[in-house]
């Protein structure tokens, strides 16, 4: 299903709405402006494009009456900050969004050049067109619309926007720890989301952690023959598969003692609302061509992708694997292993496990090292979380129809990042079309979900308005 741009205007108010109906091609201009800055952050030569990207966004959310603006210096790519701060006992929303975007390669594969956008057929096509550029040119909008119609906004407003998200947010968290004494909020609403399969209104509540290690296994000082030693010596390779083949049992489950230990459970009313989610198993297993989706036995695909944890082998190596025979038992082998956790699941605390338990089970003959190589926390937001309340019965007010609750089985950091610096509740939202192309050749974004969005953000703050400030 398809959401029609028959819904817009729905959600806002009046005077907001005859704010936006007069200035729809200015908004729609200047986001597409915003599209033609090459904002790449994982490449260097695009820095100062991130920086005029900053530059950029920083003008415009002055122009909106924003206040405080600022770039600020991270020994990054900027972060980009501003707020209006004038509603007196009203809570406080802090938004996260981010200006930079994915590289464009295979540049060819595009029907446009990536960074000169077009309109066609109610979509927009241009890297960073959905991620994330869609929802903070929504937010700025949003703002931008009240500000003007009103001379005040509902609630109080903090705007983060960095431009490092694509590179792994270095400068961040460090970032927020610095500025926490002015960052105080209600909530952060982490705006780098989207709906849900067919274009459905979707608030993401779950979100899996990361933790990876890489097992090393040292059999004898070098290769040696196969003839002279073999059958007196561990074989490496031999021992990591053993390893590996016995850290998950048929059923699917992971065999590491203690890996369960703080998985929050799925309720009775979690799994109900996740089975009547729209989801074509069918097509996904058509689409990555494999002859049947396999997971832990007693959940379902989207259970096991998005609220069940995992083990993976992410890549192996050792001995040869050239062309013909080579009769050696290797010197060494080694394997790269990552796990998707889920709340309440620690990255450190699982990768200690992971140590201990593959160190006790290495068979004698060889030495094995587990190195912890780094992880992200999960995040889990309750649904009865004021300002996750207020998000839903915007979206059904503005979209036409209630938003479904998501647990993503893929990680955004930062989420965690504002829990744990700034200890605050996380709502993760966002107006991307599900498919939308983001990371990918001919990413667009719907402008119905554009025009849409920016009146259920408004829709928003005057829902969130009315629930007392922390
Ligand atoms: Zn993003």
């Amino acid at each position: 299903m398809t959401i029609s741009a028959a819904s817009v205007g729905a959600g806002s108010t009046p005077d907001v709405e005859a704010y936006l109906g007069k200035t729809a091609g200015q908004r729609l201009q200047r986001y597409l402006d915003f599209l033609r800055i090459p904002s790449i952050s994982g490449i260097p030569e695009h820095a100062p494009d991130c920086r005029r990207a900053a530059g950029k966004l920083a003008d415009d959310l002055r122009a909106a009456g924003l206040e405080h603006v600022e770039v600020s210096e991270t020994g990054g790519h900027p972060i980009v900050y501003a707020d209006w701060l004038h509603a007196g006992g009203a809570p406080t929303v802090l938004l996260y969004g981010h200006y930079d975007v994915q590289p464009v390669d295979p540049v060819d594969e595009w029907e446009a050049a990536p960074f000169e956008p077009i309109v066609r057929d109610g979509r927009v096509l241009a890297r960073g067109a959905s991620d994330d550029k869609s929802n903070i040119s929504i937010a700025l909008s949003a703002a931008e619309a009240l500000l003007a119609a009103r001379g005040a906004l509902p609630v109080n407003l903090r705007l983060v926007f960095e431009g490092e998200e694509e590179s792994s947010s270095v400068h961040l968290e460090p970032w927020l720890v610095a500025n926490a004494g002015r960052l105080a909020a209600d909530v952060a609403l982490v705006a780098d989301s989207g709906f849900f399969a067919g274009n459905v209104p979707a608030i993401t509540v779950g979100l899996r952690g990361l933790t990876a290690v890489e097992i090393h296994v040292q059999g004898p000082f070098q290769d040696v023959h196969s003839g002279v030693f073999g059958g007196a010596i561990e074989n490496p390779i031999n021992a990591l598969a053993g390893i590996i083949a016995s850290l998950k049992g048929p059923d699917g489950r992971i065999r590491v003692p203690g890996f369960y230990d703080e998985v929050v459970a799925l309720s009775q009313e979690e799994r109900m609302a996740m089975a009547a989610l729209p989801f074509d198993e069918e097509a996904m297993r058509a689409e990555l061509d494999v002859p049947a989706l396999v997971g832990e036995s007693g959940w379902t695909t989207l259970e096991r992708r998005g609220a069940r944890p995992t083990l993976d082998v992410n890549g192996i190596w050792g001995g040869f694997s050239g062309e013909g025979t080579k009769t050696i038992i290797p010197g060494r082998a080694g394997a790269k292993i990552t796990c998707r956790l889920v709340a309440n699941q620690d990255p450190a605390r699982i990768s200690d496990l992971l140590r201990a338990h593959i160190t006790e089970i290495a068979p004698p003959g060889v030495r094995v090292e587990v190195v912890a190589m780094g992880g992200g926390r999960p995040t889990l937001t309750p649904r009865d979380l004021p300002a996750t309340r207020a998000f839903a019965v915007a979206l059904e007010a503005s979209f036409g129809r209630p938003p479904v609750f998501v647990r993503e089985g893929g990680s955004i950091p930062v989420a965690a990042s504002f829990e744990a610096s700034l200890k605050l509740p996380v709502t993760v939202m966002g107006f991307m079309p599900p498919n939308g192309n983001f990371h990918a050749p001919n990413e667009w974004m719907d402008l119905a979900n554009f025009e849409t969005g920016i009146r259920a953000l408004v829709a928003f703050f005057d829902e969130y308005a009315a629930h007392p400030a922390g």
